[in-house]
This record gives structure tokens, sequence and C-alpha cells, in this order.
């Protein structure tokens, strides 16, 4: 376990669907500036996990905490100001708004924080750059490759400048060379602002970008070094 004092941390979170249990008993801890990959086979919890863990699941039982804040004792409105201000997000498939240009979609959560058009749009520009996709800037989703939209979507993810990043599969849509150069720029990125990611995946090789792995089975957690010595 790490020996800095946790950022964000889950304590035996549970959570049941009708009769299917996804979380049983889940722990889960990481500190600033580290990147922890989830793993785990298809429906062990691993997305369940990161929901918790974002405040936009609430656990049956068990206890997240993010900083000062105890997330299963904050209501929704509460949950949700903190998503927009403190985290990042990036999944599978980049979930840009089809309707604006790229930079607009890259703009829009510091759009949505109150911050000016022009400001927005040049920060937006400038973590565009970083991410290698800065022509694309006027385009719209439909017309960059899917590897592209990936980057707009970590550009995006980073824009507000959040604590923790959480990224469900982020290469799950991507070839392998696509995939690969996608994940050296995220944490790459990541690192340059000293944020904790959260990684959700089934594939070993984009674990291997990680600091830590944590295996998800049955609902649940263990630190990949633990499950070898259990
Ligand atoms: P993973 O991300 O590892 O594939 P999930 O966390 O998505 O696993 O799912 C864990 C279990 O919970 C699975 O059996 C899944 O079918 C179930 N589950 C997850 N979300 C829901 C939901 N919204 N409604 C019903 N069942 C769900």
């Amino acid at each position: 376990m790490p020996s800095q004092p946790a950022l964000l941390s889950a304590t035996d979170l549970h959570k049941v669907y009708g009769s299917t249990p996804a979380l049983d008993g889940a722990d889960f801890a990481i500190t600033p500036g580290e990147i922890v990959a989830v793993m785990g086979p298809s429906g062990s919890g691993k997305s369940t996990l990161l929901h918790c863990l974002a405040g936009i699941v609430s656990p049956d039982s068990g206890t997240v905490r993010y900083a000062d804040h105890d997330l299963t004792a904050m209501n929704d409105v509460g949950r949700s100001a903190l998503r927009r201000t403190d985290f990042g997000f990036v999944f599978q498939f980049g979930q840009l708004v089809p309707e604006l240009t790229c930079v607009q979609n890259v703009a829009l959560p510091l759009r949505l924080n109150g911050v000016k058009r022009k400001e927005a749009e040049r920060t937006a520009q400038e973590w565009m750059d970083r991410l290698e996709v800065a022509e694309l800037g006027h385009k719209r989703p439909g017309e960059v490759s899917g590897g592209q939209g990936q980057r707009v979507a970590i550009a995006r993810s980073l824009v507000t400048g959040p604590r923790v990043l959480f990224a469900d599969e982020p290469t799950g849509a991507l070839d392998s060379l696509n995939g690969e150069r996608v994940m050296e720029l995220f944490t790459e990125a990541a690192r340059s602002t000293d944020a904790a990611v959260v990684l959700v995946t089934h594939e070993a090789r984009v674990a291997a970008y990680s600091d830590r792995e944590v295996v998800v089975r049955d609902g649940k957690s263990r630190d990949r070094f633990a499950q070898y010595a259990a």
C-alpha cells in the first residue's frame, strides 16, 4: 500500500444490483501523482468501483473519502460540484459532443465552471497542443479518427486541472499502435500535473503504464502483489 496519505480511498464497499453483487467488500487507496491500474475480468466490478470512487454511484455500504470529504455522506449536488472541479474523466469512446468543434469540446468543462469563452478556448488549445491534436481544433468529432478523438477527450479531461483522473478502458476502442501512443501521451500529461489516475483496464499492456495494479475479482479488490502472496 502507498506510504503517503491517500488522496482518494474506499473502505469495504458493497453494492448489489438486484440480486447481482457488483462489489463485495472492495477497498482502494491512491496518492497524488500515482497511476493505479484496476484490473480483472469482465463483470468483476471494476467499473462499479470506479463509479463509486468518482461519486457517480452510491455504494450500499462502505465509505469513499476524497481529501477532506466523505463522498458517501455528501448529497448529489455536492458530489457533482466536486466532480466538475476536482475530477476528470476519460471513457472508452471519447463521448465528445458531436455538434461542437474539438476545441469547444475541450473547453466545455471550463465553460461549465464559468470561465469566459476566449480564455477557456485558449487553455483548451494548449492542452490540444500537448496531446498532439493542435490542428484539429475546428473539426467536429465525426471528422477525426478514433485515436485523435481519444486525444481530444484526454485534453478535455485535463483542462480543469483535476486532482484525480478516472479512465475506464481509455484505449479499448483503439488498435495497439494508437493505444500505446494515447497511453504515453495520457500518462505523460497526467504526471506533469501530479494528478492521481485511476485506470480501469483488462489489458496488461495498458496496465504496464501504471505504478501499481489492483485486481478486482468477484467484487473484491486486492493489490496485485498481495494476490500472489495469498
Ligand atoms: P466490470 O467493469 O469489471 O466489467 P461492472 O462493475 O461493470 O464490472 O459489473 C459488475 C457486476 O455488476 C456485473 O455482474 C454487472 O452485470 C453488474 N452491474 C453493473 N452495473 C449494473 C447496473 N447498472 N445494473 C445492473 N447490474 C449492473
